[in-house]
């Protein structure tokens, strides 16, 4: 079912779900399915898959010289979309990028999602590659997350019926899109970001999901300067319980986000990872209340590999 139809028969209730990142290359899918297995008591509707961009990796080739390859760390999205999906019986969301991806390949990919009777994905531009000033886009590529949009929804709203292409009323996928509360790193300022995720929107998708926040008032903010500027579809708030003392300089510094001194301050108090976690946790229940008077749409946890924290939130709001 689609996420949008999701959140209309969910009458107004907030639901909850979470997203997870495929394991490393070479690890196996059971200790994902461990970490997925506790949040299934929230009856999550959906959960999202992350889609690794392409890195370099240097590999001895013998005669003490390195060379350069370009892999994916964590590939597999698709396929623990379908495993997951069959698992669980819930809906499932592949992320899909621009960035090392032709739109060839793209095409191929989402005829994959169709036979495997996934209907909704979140599409992204990715980010630039280690070691590149700025996000290139792959020859034969997509360059901004509109024109992904676009390849994805008018792939959606044709079907092949013995050779002849018809055109459906309605595209066959639900696309999601990123929005910044704190505005993407590159956009020169929040209000121009905002007319380029109008563009996103009017490019075909559907609902948007934004990038992790701590302080709520960025959220509402967001919200109502979206709607200001004719955005009309559901705003996703994403929530990540902070866990570990060095995330106060790494989440800022990959998320590009800020932290509210009041979290910082409780953060440093903490003698262990342990206490970190706590406070991290009852941090995400407040933020998490205030979501819900608010009446979001959907509560959406980024787990990274965890769960034991997001667990602990759910059982106090939901
Ligand atoms: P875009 O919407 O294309 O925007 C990129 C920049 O270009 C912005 O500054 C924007 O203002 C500007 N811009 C957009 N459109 C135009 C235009 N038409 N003309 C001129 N300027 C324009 N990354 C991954 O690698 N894998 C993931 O699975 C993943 N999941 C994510 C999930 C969420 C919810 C979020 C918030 C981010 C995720 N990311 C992921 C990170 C994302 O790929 C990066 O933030 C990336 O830098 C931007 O992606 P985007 O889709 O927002 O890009």
């Amino acid at each position: 079912m689609k996420i949008t139809d999701h959140i209309k028969n969910a009458n107004g209730k907030t639901l909850f779900s979470f997203e997870i990142v495929p394991p490393q290359k070479g690890v196996g899918i059971a200790d994902l399915y461990q970490n997925i297995d506790p949040l299934m008591e929230f009856k999550p509707p959906f959960i999202d898959v992350t889609t690794s961009r392409e890195e370099y990796i240097f590999i001895e080739r013998g005669n003490g010289l390195m060379e350069r390859k370009i892999t994916r760390m964590r590939p597999g999205t698709l396929g623990i979309c379908s495993a997951i999906q069959h698992k669980y019986n819930v809906d499932t969301v592949p992320h899909v990028l621009c960035g090392g991806f032709t739109r060839e390949e793209t095409e191929y990919l989402l005829v994959d999602c169709m036979y495997l009777g996934i209907n909704n994905i979140v599409a992204l531009r990715g980010d630039a590659m280690k070691g590149e000033k700025y996000f290139e886009p792959t020859k034969g590529g997509n360059r901004y997350a509109s024109d992904l949009v676009k390849q994805i929804h008018d792939l959606g709203m044709g079907e092949y019926l013995h050779g002849k292409i018809e055109c459906k009323d309605e595209s066959s996928f639900c696309i999601g899109v990123a929005g910044y509360p704190e505005k993407h790193i590159e956009a020169p300022s929040m209000n121009y970001d905002l007319q380029m995720l109008k563009k996103k929107v009017e490019a075909g998708a559907d609902y948007i999901v934004t990038q992790m926040f701590f302080d709520n008032q960025k959220y509402f903010d967001f919200v109502k300067q979206a709607r200001e500027i004719g955005i009309d579809v559901p705003i996703i708030p994403g929530i990540k319980p902070i866990a570990t003392k060095t995330h106060l300089q790494l989440l800022p510094q990959v998320f590009k986000i800020d932290l509210p001194e009041t979290l910082i301050n409780a953060v440093l108090k903490c003698k262990t990872n342990t206490d970190v976690r706590e406070v991290g946790v009852e941090w995400a229940i407040q933020q998490c209340k205030e979501l819900l008077d608010f009446g979001v749409p959907v509560l959406h946890f980024y787990s990274m590999g965890k769960s034991d924290n997001i667990l602990k939130i759910g059982r106090e709001v939901f």
